[in-house]
């Protein structure tokens, strides 16, 4: 049982959130730890909610990031508020109901809000969003058989959901604003190939298509009325045009944001005893001397840790190479490092139908490499793709390229 009234507090009960209150007490901390989460669930991950938990093979239950138990046993007190504001000079935070909490050290781990379409009807009962359990739950009994679904947005999220739709046997037509697919996330090669898998599913894939406005029918169905002049007509449309960072309580205490909370490399904010971790933080590339920001896992998890270290007066850097999968059908795809920073791409083709491409800064130095094929299939060569980017060294393309030579020797 906590031993004083000392509270480190956590606004934001997500996978960060989450993460860090466990690494407090792993760490030693033996006051009170405030979790203060606006959603009504304890701490759970969200990549199964466009996968296993829409095709039905998990449940919400086992998306926790822990059992109940294991947070009661921990002491750690799950207060489901929203934190309306934040003083730093004070470290006091006002709850939703106008209680005041004072923390001794504070970790903004609210992640970020699902973008909504401003456009006519797109208030529509039947016109969903995907961040939530509870978007999950309203979307999931949505996806029976032969269901017309339209997705809006052919990013990682859209793509998941076409592919789960699919499974679950829905007609699926998927609209992407852009000339193809991923934005400007992956290769073109692997967005091409993302392109065909889910045409070959069955997909309905529009490019350059965006909606204009969502009209109801007189069965409660829409027409999903396109800028092209086009209409289709759904009976669910799932949006997945990417999130805001959930910066405004930040903001609006004065901590220095810039579409994010801009953290240092120990992920503590300009404000003295404030940190932030996960999709909300804005922290110094590795890499130079930029900055980014991450909405995977791989980040939510590490950043987790060095928050809580920090929060507990260490000085731990976060130095984590930025990684993350996506899981479509039987494929998989993995991007690591930051390759939007490379001048070159090298292509290795390592067989069993997967692909990996290597970016090299203007110096010769792996920035970057982005995997894709049959999952499973390119497992053990994008662990020791992602060990070569961490390196950062130098390497001669035509061994990266050589798929004779192997990437252990390279290492
Ligand atoms: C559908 C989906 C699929 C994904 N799939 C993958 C994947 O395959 N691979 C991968 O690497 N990553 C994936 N991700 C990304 C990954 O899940 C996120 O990066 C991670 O959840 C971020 O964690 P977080 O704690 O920063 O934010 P979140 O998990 O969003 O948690 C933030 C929490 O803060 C709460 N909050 C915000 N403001 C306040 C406030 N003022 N008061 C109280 N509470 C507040 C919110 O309600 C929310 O519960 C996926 C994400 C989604 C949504």
């Amino acid at each position: 049982m906590p031993a004083t009234e000392r509270v480190m507090a956590i606004v934001g009960a997500g996978h960060v959130g989450g993460r860090a209150a466990q690494t407090l007490r792993e760490a030693g901390w033996r006051g009170r730890i405030a979790l203060i989460g606006a959603e009504p669930h304890l701490p759970y991950e969200r990549p199964p909610l466009s996968k296993a938990l829409l095709t039905g093979e998990r449940s919400a239950q086992q998306c926790g990031l822990r059992s109940p138990e294991a947070w009661r046993d921990d002491g750690v007190e799950h207060i489901v508020a929203t934190v309306r504001a934040l003083d730093p000079a004070r470290r006091t935070l006002e709850l939703g109901d106008g209680a005041t909490l004072h923390y001794e050290a504070l970790l903004l781990a609210t992640g970020g809000h699902a973008r909504r379409l401003a456009i006519p009807g797109a208030s529509h009962a039947g016109v969903l969003c995907l961040r939530t359990l509870d978007d999950a739950a309203m979307i999931g009994p949505r996806l029976a058989a032969g269901a017309h679904i339209v997705v809006v947005g052919g990013g990682f999220i859209g793509l998941e959901v076409a592919a789960s739709a699919r499974a679950r046997g829905c007609d699926v037509t998927l609209i992407e604003g852009g000339a193809r697919l991923l934005g400007r996330a992956v290769p073109a090669a692997i967005a091409a190939r993302a392109h065909a898998l889910h045409e070959r599913n069955g997909v309905r894939v529009l490019l350059k298509r965006a909606p204009q406005a969502f009209e109801k029918r007189a069965d409660s169905t829409l027409d999903v009325m396109l800028e092209s002049g086009e209409t289709l007509h759904a009976d669910t449309v799932i949006v997945g045009i990417g999130i805001e960072p959930a910066d405004e309580l930040a903001r609006a205490a004065g901590i220095e944001v810039a579409r994010g909370i801009l953290v240092d490399e120990a992920l503590a904010t300009s404000a003295r005893g404030v940190f932030a971790a996960g999709d909300v933080a804005v922290f110094p590339s590795r890499f130079g001397a930029h900055r980014i920001r991450q909405e995977t896992w791989h980040n939510a998890e590490t950043q987790a840790r060095v928050a809580a270290h920090n929060m507990l007066g260490g000085r731990d850097a976060y130095r984590e190479l930025p990684w993350f999968w996506s899981d479509q059908y039987d494929h998989q795809l993995q991007v690591a490092g930051e390759p939007a920073l490379g001048a070159r791409s090298i292509v290795r083709i390592p067989g069993g139908g997967a692909e990996i491409h290597f970016d090299l800064d203007e110096q010769g130095r792996l920035v970057g490499a982005s995997g894709f094929g049959p999952t499973g299939a390119f497992a053990r060569e994008m662990k020791l793709a992602r060990m070569l980017v961490e390196r950062g060294a130098a390497i001669d393309p035509q061994s990266l390229a050589n798929p004779e030579v192997k990437l252990k020797s390279l290492l």
